[in-house]
């Protein structure tokens, strides 16, 4: 299984982000308070999608 860290400083903070449409369990997902990516790693299976999915290298594989 792949482990996921998500880098918020590296993230653009794209409402829009293709990571979150991207990712399948909602582990990535568009914050309602601040209209931003964040990550919810209790919701990750580590299928890897969200690898390919980062315009900006802000979801890596630890
Ligand atoms: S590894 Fe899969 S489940 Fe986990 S954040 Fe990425 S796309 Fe979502």
């Amino acid at each position: 299984m792949t482990t996921i860290a998500f880098d918020p400083d590296a993230c653009d903070r794209n409402p829009y982000c293709p990571v979150t449409r991207a990712c399948p369990t909602g582990a990535m997902y568009i914050d309602k308070r601040t209209f931003s990516p964040a990550f919810d790693a209790s919701k990750c299976t580590g299928c890897g999608t969200c690898l390919t999915s980062c315009p900006h290298g802000a979801v890596r594989e630890l």
